[in-house]
């Protein structure tokens, strides 16, 4: 083996740089930061050529003097930290002083900066480790970085970069995750000279956040609020029924830092158990706020992770806020739509709780209009994040009106007893009609209750199941003649393995010898039995992973609701109706099915009259 050499800095520089500079959007990343640290109310980001061509920083920031401008390319040079026990109390995003140093040695650098009104500020400029300039240059207060031909001297980076369109999809993406956390920063993005993003300081979070993922999707979120500074939480996060296929919709902040924290990832998914199909994501903008001497920032060369000494109480913060939020907004919405238009009760002053804007207490940015200008470029967000469209509402909105929604008004919302709904449709005088064998309408007073017959009995049947496992009183029928199943193998291992939860759904299984099973009960009001067969589609969806679920019991349950609820198609008698409409207000979470498909819709007579112009 050859002896050992200490690198030249210039290559360990490189090797470095690899680290923080992946991709033109870490740079990006990087440089806003470090804007964003210089306490810049105003960013501008050009890019050329994917970033690959050319990057250009500028922000009106505090500026540096014209000595600390070389000093701040070189490695560990950083204003933001001194010693290492400052390391615990890092308010900034940068600290590692690394960032311009890695990024210049991999590219043609250049950083013009003044921290004085007169005008006069410093240049300094190298290729990659070759200074080709350290002198005065003209440039008002603030610093403007720009970065040409990155990976100039590395190809082999180069060459993992992917496609423009990827990379510039990249950039975008790190901006708009600048942009969703602070409002009041005013952010300009143009590519190749033409302007993608145009962002003036936001009044309110929630007009950011909606001017960022677009309104339509902002009417189908909540907000969330938990905690106490300095341990607090904010944010919005969106309705089970509308849901996204991956986790890119999912924002966390610590600190303002985007992260991906798994802690709060997990808080998230458990707080949609059972409300939401498997695979299926919220869409959430989630702000923490953590005393700073409490998180560790620097365990990642991309500061995407973070570590947290006090995991289980974010856990526990984030896991109590949705819960709450999702909740009140299940018990309010229907009636908060609903608004028993009939009675026109007098208008309140005070919009409905959920619907109320939070304004989250940002401070008000320093002059600048308030109000930003949304679609113009949120058509060209959509195309660039391509992703946010794919399966964009998870189930289509009944929604008539579209083409009316400018001609017509709306009248403020009347928010309604939690129990209103349930009360109403169970009066004696509630009209009850079966369309095409799956569809129960109920005419109430403020308009038309529309339940899914299937859906809503699947959600019935899981949750009274649940509460059964839960109190452990399985109320079961003994058969007269107890029936003999023969299953297969991987069945019968299904049997033994969940003999319990059977047991405690109802049913009386006993082992009868080789690959066969004995009914002598099942649970009490069971439809569908069918002489066993419902049983053996129990088993076959467990053995094929058919049913989605969080725990083995939950796809027994599902699968054991799904199979036993009254099918589509079915017709139902009016008691039938009319007992399935009254269990359903009855469980725990009556507005979507196991697998989150909606139960319950409604149309209001307001919907009515806005279809014939009446509003
Ligand atoms: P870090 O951000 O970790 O300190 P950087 O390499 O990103 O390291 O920056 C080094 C130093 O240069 C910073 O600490 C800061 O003092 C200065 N600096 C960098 N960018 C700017 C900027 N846009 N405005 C003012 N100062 C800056
Ligand atoms: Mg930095």
């Amino acid at each position: 083996m050859p002896r050992i050499k200490v690198l030249p800095e210039e290559v360990a520089r490189q090797i470095a740089a690899g680290e923080v500079v992946e991709r033109p959007a870490s740079v990006v990343k990087e440089l806003v930061e470090n804007a964003v640290d210089a306490g810049a109310r105003v960013i501008s980001v050009r890019v050329e050529g994917a970033g690959v061509r050319m990057i250009e920083v500028r922000d009106q920031g505090c500026g540096m003097a014209p000595d600390d401008v070389a000093l701040a390319v070189r490695s560990f040079a950083t204003s933001k930290i001194a010693r290492a026990s400052d390391l615990s109390t890092i308010e900034t995003f940068g600290f590692r002083g690394e960032a311009l140093a890695s990024i210049s040695s991999v590219s043609h650098f250049e950083i013009i900066s003044s921290d004085r009104e007169n005008g006069e500020g410093w240049r300094f400029a190298c290729h990659g480790k070759e200074e080709v300039e350290n002198s005065p240059a003209p440039h008002e207060r603030g610093t403007t970085v720009r970065v040409r031909d990155l990976f100039f001297n590395t190809p082999a980076r180069k060459k993992f970069l992917k496609s423009e369109t990827t990379e510039r999809r990249r950039i975008l993406e790190t901006m708009l995750s600048f942009a969703l956390a602070s409002p009041e920063l005013e952010l300009h993005y143009s590519v190749e000279g033409r302007s993608e993003l145009d962002l003036v300081p936001a009044a309110a979070w929630r007009e950011r956040v909606a001017a960022i993922l677009g309104g339509g999707i902002m009417k189908h979120m909540v907000t969330l609020e938990g905690g106490a500074a300095p341990f607090r939480l904010r944010g919005f996060t969106s309705l089970p029924t509308h849901t996204r296929a991956n986790r890119n919709h999912q924002f966390i902040y610590i600190n303002r830092r985007l992260v991906r924290e798994k802690s709060v990832l997990q808080a998230v998914q458990l707080a949609y158990r059972n409300v939401i199909p498997y695979k299926r994501f919220p869409v959430i903008v989630l702000s923490l706020d953590i005393p700073y001497d409490l998180v560790d920032v620097n365990v990642h060369p991309n500061k995407l992770e973070v570590r947290l000494r006090n995991e289980r109480s974010v856990f526990d913060l984030v896991h109590r806020a949705l819960k709450q939020a999702l909740s009140a907004h299940s018990e309010s919405t229907l009636q908060v739509r609903y608004s028993g238009v009939a009675a026109r009760p007098p208008r309140p002053a005070a919009p409905a709780a959920v619907l109320a804007d939070p304004e989250l207490d940002y401070a008000a940015p320093r002059g600048g209009p308030a109000v930003s200008d949304g679609e113009s470029y949120r058509s060209r967000i959509k195309d660039a994040y391509s992703s946010y469209m794919e399966g964009s509402a998870s189930h289509r909105e009944f929604n008539p009106q579209l083409s009316l929604k400018n001609a017509v008004r709306k009248p403020p919302v009347v928010p309604a007893a939690a129990g209103e709904l349930k009360e109403e449709v169970g009066r004696e005088d509630a009209l009850f009609w079966q369309f095409n064998n799956a569809y129960i309408f109920i005419q109430v007073r403020g308009g038309i209750v529309v339940i899914d017959q299937h859906a809503a009995h699947e959600r019935i049947i899981f949750d009274t199941s649940k509460k059964r496992l839960e109190n452990e009183i399985p109320l079961s029928q003994q058969i007269l003649f107890p029936i003999h199943l023969e299953l297969s193998l991987r069945e019968l291992e299904v049997f033994r393995t969940s003999a319990e939860v059977f047991h405690k759904l109802g049913f009386h299984l006993e082992p009868f010898g080789g690959t066969s099973i004995l009914v002598r009960g099942y649970p009490q009001g069971l439809k569908n039995w069918e002489e066993g067969k419902l049983l053996l589609q129990v088993f076959d969806d467990i053995v094929q992973d058919r049913i989605p679920g969080n725990s083995h019991a939950d796809r027994i349950i599902a699968s054991f609701a799904c199979r036993s609820a009254v099918k589509a198609g079915q017709r139902l008698a009016m008691e039938e109706m009319k007992m399935l409409a009254d269990q359903l207000f009855a469980v725990p979470n009556p507005y979507s099915c196991p697998h989150g498909r909606p139960t319950i819709q409604r149309i209001s007579l307001e919907d009515i009259e806005s279809w014939f112009l009446r509003r």
